[in-house]
């Protein structure tokens, strides 16, 4: 494609274990994303068409990205991000193309899920309030109606699922939720308690635990209403604290063996290294 130089589809290496909660939105993309590109024939003896698109909405740093990551990645399909704001910015004047090719380069990559991220940039409800100007608005417009050609365009035989992310919800045009198209809205909301520990344990799954680390007690009032993005740089932050005092514990033992060297013994009375 010409306008979309460097988009390159491919299949996320992000899996539901890295999804802390989120159980339902889970199971509904399931459903949506895994069923019909494993199981396509079923749909099509029962004469159901597969389902395009779904919606993601909630906070910001909620797991709306990687949940869309997961998904694709799941079934082994590819996946392609675009944010819509950057349609409208980047390929100024050439949105409309971009769209397209944005869907001819996912049939190329089927089975291929696209990612539409912050689609309130585009698909604003009119007068719901948006950032864009009179001028910017009716370039949304015309992205917005590209997409829609596009999603109703897409055939019955599968191979492409659409999923679009937002923050506003209600500022959607509702032309895009209509059913056929983003028709499975899917609520990805602040963690409460027990996915605050779900997100917490996922956000560690590799990472090496003291004894006194309770992540139960860690989950409850100490974390209320952090999202999953504020958990997981809280566990980033913790990390590098312990990795700090890990390094300066290294190179106190490095210096008091050169210094023992230096005083002619090998070293070799030191502790273990940490
Ligand atoms: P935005 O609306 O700002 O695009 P988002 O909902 O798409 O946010 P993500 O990009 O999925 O949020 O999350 C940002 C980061 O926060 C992730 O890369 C991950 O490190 C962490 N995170 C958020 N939610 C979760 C979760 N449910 N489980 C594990 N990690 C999470």
């Amino acid at each position: 494609p010409a306008v979309l130089r460097g988009l390159a589809p491919e299949v996320p290496e992000i899996t539901w274990d890295d999804v802390g909660g989120l159980e339902d939105a889970k199971a509904a993309l399931r459903e949506l994303v895994e069923l019909p590109l494993r199981h396509g024939g079923l749909l099509s003896a029962y004469g159901l068409p597969p389902p395009r698109g779904a919606l993601l909405y909630g906070p910001p740093g909620c797991g709306k990205t990687l949940l869309a990551k997961a998904a694709a990645a799941q079934c082994g399909a590819n996946f392609l991000s675009i944010r819509g704001p950057e349609l409208l910015q980047k390929w100024l004047g050439e949105s409309e193309r971009a769209v397209r090719e944005v869907f001819d380069t996912a049939r190329q990559a089927a089975p291929c899920l696209i990612f539409f991220d912050e689609i309130d940039s585009i698909a604003c409800r009119r007068g719901a309030g948006g950032s864009a100007s009179a001028g910017g608005d009716a370039a949304a417009a015309r992205v917005l109606n590209q997409l829609l050609v596009e999603m109703d365009g897409l055939s019955d035989r599968g191979g492409v699922f659409v999923l679009c992310a937002t923050n506003r919800p209600e500022a959607l045009d509702p032309a895009l939720t209509r059913p056929g198209r983003l028709d499975h809205l899917l609520r990805v909301p602040l963690p409460d308690e027990p996915a605050r520990l779900a997100v917490l344990q996922a956000a560690l799954r590799r990472c090496p635990l003291g004894a006194d680390v309770a992540l139960a007690e860690l989950a409850g009032a100490p974390t209320a209403g952090l999202s999953g993005a504020d958990l997981a740089e809280v566990c980033r932050r913790a990390g590098m604290a312990a990795i700090r005092e890990l390094v300066a514990a290294e190179e106190a033992w490095l210096a008091a063996r050169e210094a023992a060297q230096r005083e002619g013994g090998s070293g070799a009375a030191l502790a273990a290294p940490p």
